[in-house]
């Protein structure tokens, strides 16, 4: 039996525009279970980000109910949303300095954090004198000092350029897998879903709801390659139209 972290039973949330309610999301029943990889799949606008947040915590539905296990979250976003007044070392003990953590457990964490992300040398370079995919390893470290249960991704790899892209999810798989801990990642691209999730929420553009939940049935490594994953590129990207 899987243990469940979060549930969402019946969610359902709109947003007022021009005095209309416009539903961004309805009837959402979504587990998210301890330990697996997670994945919030659809078009633009199809209310993942939203549904994201209510997992999280950070917005509470218009309707229904989220159930959620008290435990620690980190959060890796887009934009990197990385505090330009803190060095990369401070923005990566932040959460920890909220924490009121022992000087000495903060060294030890973040030394780890920025030799796992091969942040060494950046220490004390500022968030516009990095590169974007050194920008999202500094946000990605950041998410895990926490040591958190559950991480949330909104299109962590989306401003980057392909070759980081790759990169940056071959090495959060690989984190995934060493501290066995619960990743939600948001994502447009089938062919990441498909590489990295264990699930794969998929999101209809119109009525807002998960269309489908599909369990991947590819082993790991993944090959993005092998004509099977790619015909099963194929048939998601269908589902999302
Ligand atoms: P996604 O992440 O899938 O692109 P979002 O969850 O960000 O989608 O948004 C879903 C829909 O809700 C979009 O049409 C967006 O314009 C609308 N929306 C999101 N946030 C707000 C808000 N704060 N006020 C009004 N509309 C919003
Ligand atoms: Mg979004």
């Amino acid at each position: 039996m899987h243990k469940i972290l979060i549930k969402t039973q019946n969610v359902f949330r709109h947003f007022e525009e021009d005095e209309k309610r416009i539903p961004v999301l309805r009837d959402i029943d979504l587990d998210v279970r301890e330990g697996e990889f997670l994945m919030l799949l659809g078009p633009s606008g199809s209310g993942k980000s939203t549904l994201l947040r209510l997992l999280a915590g950070l917005a509470e539905p218009d309707g229904g109910v989220v159930t959620r296990a008290k435990m620690g979250m980190g959060f890796v976003f887009q934009d990197f949303a990385l505090f330009p007044w803190l060095t990369v070392e401070q923005n990566i003990r932040f959460g920890l300095d909220m924490n009121d953590t022992p000087e000495t457990l903060k060294h030890r964490v973040v030394h780890q954090l920025v030799a796992k992300m091969g942040l060494q040398g950046f220490e004390h370079s500022f968030p516009r004198e990095l590169s974007g995919g050194m920008k999202q390893r500094v946000g990605i470290a950041r998410a895990l000092a926490v040591n958190p249960k559950v991480v949330f991704l909104d299109e962590p790899f989306s401003a980057l350029d392909t070759f980081t892209a790759t990169k940056l999810r071959a090495e959060v798989l690989e984190i995934w897998q060493e501290r066995k801990v619960t990743m939600v990642m948001v994502t447009h691209s089938v062919e990441e879903a498909l590489l990295l999730g264990d699930r794969i929420a998929v999101f209809s553009h119109r009525p807002a709801t998960i269309e489908k939940i599909i369990e991947n049935p590819f082993p790991r490594p993944r090959n993005t390659h092998a004509h099977e994953f790619v015909k099963m590129v194929e048939h998601i990207s269908q589902l999302v139209e």
